[in-house]
């Protein structure tokens, strides 16, 4: 697969968790790969040696998602020197959760900052550059099953990934013509960082699989996305959740 021209895609928030088994997923599947984290890290690193070991091509990018002229710098000189990127998995996310009485004003803002500005922040550079690059291409926005039905002690994670679903499908319009693919996966507990005991007590009995998701079980659903398979899915969101939502 991908032999012809190689197929490169950006995959935010690769370090760890749901993004870097994305990035194992994709690299097993023939794409060349960049990987992303906030900041160097040592998870990051050891990202870049695992996706190397597949023997795809790999690169590491990192910047703040939250921070616009940080991102559209890194994205911009990135692509200057590699190319455009065919894909994109957008992934870099953040849950503060609180029940709404006590949310302060910056749990609500780090959580819209990273899951939603952070769409427009990677995305926005990129949309010209990759209609200009002819080639089609595939954007996947990792929302969350929070974001379909709402869920109690997420209204600001919630509010997020529900907009990242508008925002996925009103892309989708926009792009359709340039057979350039959106959509969103939705996930719901997903054994990652992210989700640790309280919560897991707290959501677990709701799932009627009675078991947390594995993160290579939502990089399968993406991989599906990102191939030709998927050629006439756009505008959809694919719930990987247990059957959590139904
Ligand atoms: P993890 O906490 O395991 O990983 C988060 C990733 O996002 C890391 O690579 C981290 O980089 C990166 N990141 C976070 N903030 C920023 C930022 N400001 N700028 C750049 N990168 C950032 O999370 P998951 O793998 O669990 O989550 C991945 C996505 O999946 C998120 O969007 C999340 O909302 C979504 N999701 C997760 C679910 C779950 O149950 N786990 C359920 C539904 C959706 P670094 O390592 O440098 O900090």
């Amino acid at each position: 697969m991908c032999t012809k021209e190689k197929k490169t895609v950006l995959i935010t928030g690769s370090s760890r968790g749901i993004g870097r088994a994305c990035a194992l997923r994709l690299a097993q599947d023939g794409y060349a790969i960049v990987l992303h984290g906030k900041a160097p890290s040592k998870a990051l690193a050891k990202a870049v040696e695992e996706v190397k070991a597949t023997g795809a091509d790999v690169r590491a990018l990192t910047f703040d998602v939250c921070d616009r002229d940080e991102a559209r710098k890194a994205l911009t000189d990135d692509i200057e020197k590699h190319g455009m990127y065919w894909g994109m998995v957008i992934n870099a996310g953040i849950s503060k959760d609180v029940t709404f009485a006590g949310m302060e004003p910056e749990a609500w803002d780090d959580v819209i900052n990273t899951n939603l500005q952070g769409f427009y922040n990677v995305v926005q550079p990129l949309v010209m550059p990759m209609v200009r690059a002819r080639r089609g291409g595939r954007i996947v926005t990792v929302s969350s099953i929070s974001g379909v039905m709402g869920n109690r002690g997420q209204v600001n994670y919630s509010a997020a990934k529900a907009a990242l679903i508008g925002a996925t499908k009103a892309l989708a319009l926009e792009l359709a013509s340039r057979d350039i693919t959106v959509n969103a996966v939705a996930p719901g507990l997903i054994q990652t960082d992210m989700v640790n005991e309280m919560v897991i007590e707290r959501a677990l009995p709701f799932v009627p699989m009675k078991r947390l998701g594995k993160p290579e079980e939502v990089a399968a659903a993406v991989a599906f996305l990102m191939s030709p398979l998927a050629g006439y899915i756009t505008r959809s969101v694919i719930e990987i959740d247990g059957g959590l939502h139904g």
